[in-house]
């Protein structure tokens, strides 16, 4: 196996015996054939685009496939192994339709050369590692090369996710299936590196265009974030837990446990759902129980009662655990052995009884904290905040923001981003969204004239909320470029929608971000050189350097 998507990969150069996250090799293979599978699929998919004709299902179909792969999403090889075999029938379907299309319109056959992925086939699961072995990331020799086509997969992943969210709630585009397609039957040609850098920045463009679509779906069905104070405490009754990003499981939850004496709380990803009004009216709706995903371990124990994971991230669980039986999945999340709730029926709702039957079961979660975090600044929050802050602004009382968004991990050198927060001057504002603000939003950092100094926006596909923010900014201030704002960028990445997110921001135009705890593995020397001449990105320094740095403007 080779594998090197996630920030913790092994000595930040690939994973290649078992994921540092725990991936086995069996797993690693299923994902890179999936991915090649793919690959042939989107070969046709991008043909038919070009003759005009797309094909939403199949678009849909592969974003779901990309997102299975995400770090810590899904660990089940028999979801893949149906995944795979799914690929290849919808693959030969489209390779049908696109034949026919083409003769129709120029009265031959097509009888161009096409790349293997386009025609391998089989229906053996022996067959299928054997084949994962020859198309994985070393497949393709050349280092620089490899790095602009992972860097496309990887971010490409983070934007077929979100599209995954806004489809649930109806919301799609062909424009981001059209992406998807195009993005990687381009990892099948040769393309020279201006080629290459072009598709890697369109994918930023269709980043942000997915994360404004989610945005749409999410508030529209829910209501614009407010701001909230977060109950982080617990009641006497039993209660789920549910973690993720997908609203609707989180709609679907509330109103089944409703009048059951079963209380429900958010973990990791699904914080923010406590800041959406649709959410907020339900009494049984307690609050957040622990920290981010990688507590889980410990925290999952501790909460007694049954657990949701809605989409990424789930973790392996130790071989003491006692939460296997009371962990479900759902979405594009498995893991071997665990009891995973089905799709809803068109029209129809999730089915949570048996969670919420095991609810009633089981003890009260056990408190491991007390008190209130406060988040809610979404874009519409923070708008109709914006003559406040303009006049912290002006008058000075506001001297700088700095966006912390993006994720948190295991590691301790991201103690980094909470030794920042705590030190950043007390006339700055940090902006974030993702995980990463559970490295401080615990921390009572204060607030200048009423406008709390950590600003939660949500989830980290509501960095697009961040953007807005910024964009308004730069008009209120009339200024030309975003980067003339008092913004510093000091981000953290783990996993592959932060790399979306991170692409996002390039296409907007952000400069001199920093990206840490360490920069992608897979970018290549002349990759990273790319970047840093084009946007100034730079590695995370000393805290005490990088915040005298921001406070610069540096
Ligand atoms: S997802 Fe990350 S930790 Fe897991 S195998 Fe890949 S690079 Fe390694
Ligand atoms: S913030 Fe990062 S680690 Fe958390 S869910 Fe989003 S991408 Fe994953």
């Amino acid at each position: 196996m080779f594998c090197f998507q996630c920030q913790e990969t092994a000595k930040n150069k690939g994973c290649t015996v078992k994921g540092v996250c725990g991936k086995p090799e069996e797993t690693a293979n299923l994902q890179d054939l999936l991915i090649y599978v793919l690959r042939g699929v989107a070969i046709y998919g991008d043909k038919l685009k070009d003759l005009g004709i797309s094909d939403k299902e199949t678009g849909l179909f592969a974003a779901q496939a990309l997102f299975t792969t995400i770090t810590n999403a899904n660990w089940d090889d028999e979801r893949f192994v149906v995944k795979i075999r799914e690929g290849l029938r919808r693959r030969d379907q489209l390779r049908d339709k696109f034949l026919a299309v083409y003769k129709e319109k120029n009265g031959k056959n097509f009888d161009e050369p096409l790349h293997d992925s386009a025609i391998w086939s089989s229906d053996d699961v022996a067959e299928f590692d054997e084949k994962a072995k020859s198309v994985g990331v070393l497949a393709t020799e050349n280092e620089d090369v490899r790095s602009l086509r992972e860097l496309l997969i990887i971010g490409l992943k983070g934007v077929a996710a979100y599209a995954d969210h806004a489809a649930i709630l109806g919301f799609e585009k062909d424009e981001i299936y059209d992406f998807i397609m195009e993005a990687l039957a381009s990892t099948t040609k040769d393309l020279s590196v201006d080629e290459m850098v072009g598709i890697v920045m369109k994918c930023g463009e269709i980043a942000v265009n997915t994360m404004a679509l989610l945005d749409e779906a999410n508030t529209s069905a829910y209501g614009h974030p407010e701001i909230t104070e977060v109950n982080i405490g617990v009641r006497n009754n039993p209660g789920v837990l549910i973690s993720g990003h997908d609203l609707k499981d989180m709609e679907e939850l509330l109103k089944q446990t409703e009048g059951t004496g079963v209380d429900v709380y958010t973990h990791g990803e699904m914080l923010p759902a406590n800041y959406y009004p649709a959410f907020k009216k339900y009494d049984h709706f307690v609050g957040n129980y622990g920290g981010s995903w990688w507590n889980q371990n410990k925290e999952f124990e501790s909460f007694n009662g049954p657990i949701l994971m809605t989409t990424n991230c789930i973790i392996p669980m130790k071989k003491d655990n006692t939460y296997q039986d009371r962990i479900f999945t759902t979405g594009m999340t498995g893991y071997p052995g665990v009891k995973h709730i089905p799709d809803r029926l068109e029209g129809g709702a999730k089915d949570f009884s048996e969670m919420i039957e095991l609810a009633k079961k089981c003890d009260p979660p056990t408190e491991i904290e007390t008190g209130k975090i406060v988040g809610g600044f979404a874009r519409n929050q923070v708008l109709a905040l914006a003559d406040k802050v303009v006049d912290a602004v002006k008058s000075g009382a506001i001297k700088r923001f700095v966006v912390m968004a993006g994720c948190d991990g295991r590691q301790k050198s991201r103690n980094y981003y909470t030794e920042v927060a705590q030190n950043l001057p007390k006339d700055t504002i940090i902006l974030t969204a993702g995980c990463a603000k559970y490295r401080y939003n615990k921390l009572d950092l204060g607030d200048i004239g009423g406008i709390p100094r950590v600003l939660d926006a949500g989830q980290c596909n509501d960095c697009y909320s961040l953007a807005v923010i910024a964009l308004k900014l730069k008009e209120v201030f009339e200024l030309d470029d975003i980067n003339d704002l008092p913004i510093s960028f000091d981000i953290a990445w783990y996993e592959q929608k932060a790399v979306a997110v991170l692409l996002a921001l390039l296409f907007l135009g952000v400069k001199g971000i920093r990206l840490g705890p360490t920069l992608p593995a897979f970018l290549s020397p002349t990759v990273v050189n790319v970047l840093v001449e084009n946007f100034d990105i730079k590695p995370i320094d000393t805290v005490e350097a990088d915040i005298e740095a921001m406070m610069k403007g540096e």
